[in-house]
């Protein structure tokens, strides 16, 4: 309906449609409500545009490649394997175009309508949405913030044609020969994975004392070594310093425990976090209150210190995951239908697709430890699983912690072949309240990976069947 001459009165505005808030306007139009998103992009946000999805199409191509070279233990051999690095972006594309249509039908036939350009609020009931040939004003009843977030800029590190983020990384249509990655997160790891084992010479800086910090070392060591055998220089203790751009490359000059060390490339990733998209859409004027690192703070149902307002994704406080943006949406947007949803964070996994994966719920042993918690902790390996040998991948465990009173399972740690998808079944257990029983009843289908997950729960429980307990 327009009310005056250019408002439009809709229930739900989305700003931003990124998997958080593509996934929150379906629910909110499932829930009945009119939605208008808003996205000054391409649908999908980064994730699929240049972020999970681009990310591990270009994994799992340089899997492919590795593989086609390394079948000698299995009595394949092939000669002239050779990449086509611009022909492998284009299949990446093609993945991403598909994907990002699909969105764009979704929001079709779920009568969600989709406005381009940039929206910025003027009250917190009204929107103005601009882009180079028009304007919008819209009256909302609520709005969802999903604007997501960007690549964080090192002082020291200027954006350039060298001084490069995931994003351009992603899209590189040759491969680089020398790369140097500031920060061993897992933006940084998986992208350097990818280019190591395409041939790129590749070094990475990371300031704390191993790479992928948020993981416990016995899984990290497993991910070093696989750099390592594709000669990836590893620096822990690194301080990034600076960078000087010569007519073919750069040189980074870093700190390296204490020593002062450069380093020549062809170009350098920056991968040291990302920054929430919150600065300039209006939101101080309104009063929406926002933490000193720029995220809005929430309470359990994503509304915002201005109750019309709700907020999800990478731009509110815990892990920036497309998985937990598309949870907090369906919650929002099921607050706002008036449903009693609440967010609970204890089941959300993260995933790192390292070579080998690993992937974490719940909590860990260190933290079992740290909270001074009564656990016990099945520790399996991927060598004693027989689906893990038959397909070349015996390396690697299963580790399940849970309550030593009442077995409840509490989290759970993989490194090993498909930890990304093994890990949901433990999701699943924590969300029931399942016990290490519930598992070791459930029956695994053989031979399959999930069976480590079986076999910790029995070790745990100190009835293991494919490992004697000493
Ligand atoms: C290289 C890389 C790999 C990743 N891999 C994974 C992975 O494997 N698994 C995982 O869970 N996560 C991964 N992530 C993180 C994941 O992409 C983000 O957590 C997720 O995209 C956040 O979703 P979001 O909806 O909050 O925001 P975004 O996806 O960032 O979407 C926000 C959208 O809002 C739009 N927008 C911003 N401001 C405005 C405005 N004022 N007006 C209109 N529109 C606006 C933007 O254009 C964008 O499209 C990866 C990220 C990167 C960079």
């Amino acid at each position: 309906m327009v009310v005056g001459e250019f408002v439009e009165e809709i229930d739900v505005v989305v700003i931003g449609a990124g998997p958080g808030g593509y996934v929150a306007a379906i629910r909110a139009a499932q829930m009945g409500k009119s939605v208008v998103v808003v996205e000054r992009g391409n649908v999908g946000g980064v994730c699929l545009n240049v972020g999970c999805i681009p990310s591990k199409a270009l994994i799992h191509a340089s899997h492919v490649y590795e593989n086609a070279q390394h079948g000698e233990a299995m009595g394949i051999t092939m000669d002239n394997v050779k990449v086509d690095y611009a022909k492998v972006q284009e299949w990446k594309s093609g993945i991403v175009k598909q994907l990002t249509g699909g969105v764009a039908s979704l929001f079709k036939g779920n009568k969600i309508r989709l406005v381009s350009g940039e929206a910025f609020f003027l009250s917190e009931n009204e929107i103005s949405v601009y882009d180079e040939n028009e304007s919008h004003k819209f009256k909302f009843n609520n709005a969802i913030i999903a604007t997501g977030s960007r690549p964080f800029e090192l002082p020291a590190f200027k954006w350039s044609k060298r001084v490069l983020s995931s994003t351009e990384v992603l899209g590189l249509s040759e491969l680089p020969k020398r790369m140097v990655v500031i920060g061993g997160g897992y933006i940084g790891v998986e992208l350097g994975t990818v280019l190591a084992k395409f041939g790129t010479e590749l070094t990475i800086l990371e300031g704390a004392d191993h790479i992928l910090p948020g993981f416990e070392q016995d899984m990290t060591r497993l991910v070093e070594r696989r750099l390592k055998k594709h000669n990836v220089k590893i620096h822990t203790k690194a301080l990034a310093k600076g960078v000087e751009e010569t007519e073919n490359g750069v040189v980074v000059k870093a700190e390296v425990k204490g020593e002062e060390m450069s380093f020549e490339a062809d170009y350098v990733l920056v991968t040291v976090g990302r920054k929430p998209n919150t600065n300039d859409i209006g939101l101080e004027a309104i009063g929406v209150k926002m933490n000193d690192r720029g995220l809005i703070e929430v309470d359990k149902q994503g509304r915002t210190s201005v109750p019309s307002i709700y907020a999800i994704g990478d731009i509110v406080p815990g892990l920036a995951l497309a998985h937990k943006a598309s949870y907090e949406g369906k919650v929002a947007a099921e607050a706002i239908a008036g449903h009693a949803a609440e967010v609970d964070y204890k089941c959300i996994p993260s995933v790192v697709f390292s070579d080998p994966e690993m992937s974490s719920v719940g909590i860990s042993e260190k933290e079992a430890k740290e909270q001074g918690l009564d656990v016990v902790v099945g520790r399996f390996p991927y060598a004693a699983n027989g689906r893990a040998l038959s397909v070349n991948a015996g390396e690697g465990f299963a580790k399940i912690i849970a309550d030593k009173e009442t077995g409840v399972v509490l989290g759970a740690q993989f490194v090993g072949e498909d930890a990304s998808n093994i890990v949901s079944e433990v999701a699943l257990a924590i969300e029931m309240g399942a016990t290490l029983e519930d598992i070791e009843l459930t029956i695994h289908a053989h031979p399959t990976l999930g069976e480590v997950t079986l076999e910790a729960a029995e070790l745990a429980l100190g009835r293991p069947i494919h490992v004697v307990v000493k």
